[in-house]
């Protein structure tokens, strides 16, 4: 019997990530502190008194108000889904059906995966042997439509800071490819932007081809609540909302989000402690005589082996768990380590042998 499912589903992989226990978990880029207890308790308090039975707002006004008010951003500008990865399916939706995603490679892995299930033309422009972004090949890239007037226009997808090797573009370089995408949807996916101090709301306030993507998940500690949001032009945001089910967003997310964002200076904090945590694993595995780690602006590394297999193995051995990068074209022997609290760095540090 053929299953009744389209070709483009049952050729693609299940998402590339397979759960493994261990007491040092540092693959998935999470905090590293659980939610402030506080906070949490606050939350719990608020949910009691809280109608479990009725449903939430149609499209959770009131977050979205908060979330524009943290942010400086216009309310109507704003889309809360459940957690940000829903969102990179619904912009290819809002976009890019029949149309082109073009992104670079290699990447986030969601971004192709959602383009090849949704049948839009995938284009990858291969990031520099540096790791750098090439805007310039980004740009011609949504030049050359192949001849096929039809196949213009789509969405962009770009990480900033890039997952999963951290590095950053110029804000130039940003309002370069903005300038050059004015028929596209240009997404800059800021998960990690805490952790590099960067921001693309100016660019995003001056391109209303341009949208943002923002989570809960990592800087804020929420990953395991599911709640993320754009930030896109009032014209935008109106259209994508038609896109999100409705009532969407639950009591307990939209409780949660509003008592973090009235106590946020618990990121600031933790987003310090993560850079300067970065910084000395980066230092410390200068002094490793096989590994090379590379530059980062995210609460992650990136590192080099002369094999990912044995380095993962060797780790785990000790009790750490790091996620393994190899299977990317470019990465070959690269591993990826979330950035801890300070012993579970120690725990990574001496398991590597530095
Ligand atoms: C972790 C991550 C996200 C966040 O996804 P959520 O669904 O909000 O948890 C988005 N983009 C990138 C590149 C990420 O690494």
């Amino acid at each position: 019997m053929t299953l009744p499912v389209r070709a483009a589903v049952l050729a693609s992989p299940d998402y590339p990530f397979v759960p493994i226990d261990a007491p040092i978990k540092l693959d998935q880029n999470e905090a590293s502190e659980d939610f402030p207890a506080h906070l949490k308790a606050l939350v719990l308090e608020r949910l009691s008194h809280t109608k479990w039975h009725r449903y939430t707002d149609l499209n959770s006004e009131a977050l979205c108000a908060a979330i524009a008010q943290y942010e400086g951003w216009s309310p109507s500008g704003v889309v809360v889904t459940t957690g940000s990865n829903v969102l990179i399916a619904l912009l290819i939706q809002l976009a890019a059906l029949d149309k082109r995603v073009v992104t670079v490679k290699p990447n986030f892995s969601l971004y192709g995966l959602d383009a090849k299930l949704l049948g839009a033309a995938l284009t990858e422009v291969p990031l520099r042997s540096d790791f750098s972004i090439d805007v310039d090949g980004l740009i011609s890239s949504i030049r050359d439509n192949g001849d096929d007037p039809a196949c213009t226009g789509g969405v962009i997808y770009l990480p900033q800071p890039h997952a999963p090797t951290g590095s950053i573009v110029t804000s130039s370089e940003l309002e370069k490819l903005a300038l050059a995408s004015s028929e596209w949807l240009t997404v800059i996916d800021e998960a990690y932007h805490q952790f590099a101090g960067t921001n693309s709301t100016e660019l995003a306030r001056s391109f209303p081809n341009v949208l943002l993507l923002r989570t809960f998940s990592k800087a804020w500690g929420l990953a395991g609540l599911r709640i993320g949001y754009a930030l896109a032009s009032d014209e935008v945001a109106r259209q994508l909302r038609k896109l999100v089910p409705p009532f969407a967003v639950s009591v307990m997310q939209t409780v949660a989000a509003e008592v973090a964002l009235a106590n946020a200076g618990y990121v600031r904090e933790r987003v310090d402690r993560t850079v300067r945590e970065r910084e000395r694993i980066a230092l410390a595995l200068k002094g490793h005589p096989s590994w090379k780690v590379y530059p980062s602006s995210a609460n992650f590394l990136l590192i080099r082996t002369p094999d990912a297999a044995s380095a993962s193995e060797q780790l785990l051995k000790a009790g750490v768990l790091v996620r393994r990068q190899d299977a990317y074209a470019g990465l070959e022997g690269c591993i990826r380590v979330t950035v801890g609290t300070v012993e579970e760095n120690d725990a990574f540090l001496r398991a590597a042998g530095v």
